[in-house]
């Protein structure tokens, strides 16, 4: 069982150099069930304490957060290989989710509705302690993302970063004491997955888990938490189309098209990794996008001209490698030789829609181009994938634009452009991409259970 697994360490790798940067002890499920308990009785005075009161907390905690975006950016570059650019947005976006969040705790409402004979009001309770299991490709941003609200909303937060990516997260909880959080409310549980992950899902003094990963594990969590009818909300993968019609701005969709897969190297859910191109203009389409790949900056993270960055690891490169044989036909750009977990942006072209580079999620920086005839088959293609999460749509056609975001089974789509995620706005997947919302006006929400109470005027 579980519990009988010993304190072991995790080395964390700087991606770029493959240099340990740190040793992080990795929580057993006995001390999961240590950090359950105190969390428990954190969340109670935190649930009764004066609304202003946890608000201006959780705004101190996005001060001290900004006071710190420097320090959080430059640990996510070391020990996730992100742009410097993209880890000072991380660090930024931080801070926005935990003061959005602080402006919701007073505005957390329930209702009255109307009845005969009474008054009836309904009540948003806090759930309690939430288990918070994030992913290795946005560590930061993705830990926030549960987190943030889920304290605005009276809740306790056990956090367990990803493996290879602990260190911003110890960070954040170290931030959160200085700004003066509760002790024991915003605990970090770093480890492996199938040890602390899996303590919290199991655990009946975990009321909800929000899980960001893959879509395998997200189904085992899922069927898990089955058995206590625990909540859950889950933000899975993604293979994600970007449909450029000829009627479209050709130039401004090819110059689009690089950062909008190659961002973060790929290891992005909502990468457009599935170019689908209307026939008529597919070879000027790719004459366009050729310069555009080939000069993709690709080397140092904390270097600021520099574009993308490497995998996170060995194991994801030798993924990504698996997908792209040699003596495939593309388009390639460069990437660093020796150590660090270097690959080159990658366009396939002549490629089957159903070959898996065509279908799975390569979590890479690897696109695959693919014609189509009209707006039916864009549409056709577009769905053919178990997935649903993200996708753009490039056309000056108003109607069109319109008719086909409709058509699109996909959470979160984007109209000449390829714009995903703001904190303010709703995130998440349709079929296997996930279940539920995050960010967005009601972020908090998800985080209650309601409550229907009736009061009779007639006793
Ligand atoms: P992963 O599923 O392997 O791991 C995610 C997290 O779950 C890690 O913290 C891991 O330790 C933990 N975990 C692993 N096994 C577990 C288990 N049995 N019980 C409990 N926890 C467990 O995914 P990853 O490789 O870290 O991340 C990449 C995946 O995440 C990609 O497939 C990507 O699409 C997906 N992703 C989705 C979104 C989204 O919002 N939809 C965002 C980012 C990443």
């Amino acid at each position: 069982m579980s519990h009988e697994h010993h304190a072991v360490e995790h080395h964390v790798l700087n991606p770029a150099t493959e240099e340990v940067i740190a040793t992080v002890p990795a929580t057993t499920a006995a001390e999961v069930d240590a950090a359950v308990v105190r969390a428990a009785r954190a969340q109670q005075g935190w649930a009764a304490a004066a609304p202003a009161d946890r608000a201006r907390l959780l705004r101190r905690f996005a001060f001290v957060v900004d006071e710190h975006r420097e320090e959080l950016a430059r640990l996510e570059v070391r020990e996730a290989g992100h742009t410097l650019g993209n880890a000072r947005w991380e660090a930024g976006n931080v801070r926005d989710l935990l003061d959005f969040a602080a402006g919701g705790v007073e505005r957390l409402s329930g209702r009255q509705i109307p009845v005969a004979g009474g008054l009836d009001i309904t009540l948003l309770e806090p759930l309690g302690v939430i288990g918070v299991i994030a992913p290795w490709n946005f560590p930061m941003p993705i830990a926030a993302w549960g987190a943030a609200p889920a304290l605005a909303a009276g809740n306790a937060v056990l956090l367990k970063p990803a493996e290879t990516t602990p260190l911003t997260a110890l960070r954040l909880a170290e931030l959160a004491l200085e700004a003066g959080l509760p002790e024991h409310l915003f605990q970090v549980l770093p480890g492996a997955g199938a040890v602390a992950g899996n303590a919290l899902v199991e655990h009946p003094g975990v009321a909800k888990i929000v899980f960001t990963g893959s879509t395998g594990v997200g189904r085992q969590i899922m069927a898990k938490c089955a058995t206590r009818v625990k909540r859950v909300t889950l933000e899975l993968g993604g293979k994600s189309p970007n449909i450029v019609f000829a009627d479209s701005d050709l130039e401004a969709a090819a110059a689009a098209t690089p950062m909008s897969f190659l961002d973060n190297s790929g290891q992005d859910c909502c990468a457009r990794t599935r170019v689908l191109v209307e026939r008529g203009v597919y070879d000027r389409f790719l004459e366009l996008l050729t310069p555009g790949i080939e000069s993709v900056v690709v080397g140092d993270p904390s270097d600021e001209a520099t574009q993308m960055g490497p995998l996170i690891s060995a194991a994801q490169l030798e993924r990504v490698r698996s997908y792209v044989p040699d003596g495939l036909k593309g388009i390639r750009g460069s990437a660093p030789e020796g150590r660090g977990f270097w690959f080159p942006p990658t366009v396939l072209t002549d490629i089957a829609a159903d070959a898996p580079a065509a279908t799975e999620e390569v979590f890479g920086p690897v696109a695959v181009v693919l014609p189509f005839e009209d707006e039916a088959d864009a549409i056709r293609l577009a769905n053919a994938t178990e997935y649903g999460l993200s996708g753009s749509i490039w056309t000056r056609d108003v109607g069109r634009a319109i008719r086909v975001s409709r058509a699109v089974a996909a959470g979160n789509l984007s109209v000449n452009s390829h714009s995903s995620v703001r904190y303010w706005t709703p995130f998440g997947g349709y079929k296997q991409s996930g279940l539920g919302r995050e960010l967005g006006p009601d972020a908090l929400a998800a985080f209650t259970e309601t409550k229907n109470v009736f009061i009779s005027t007639e006793a």
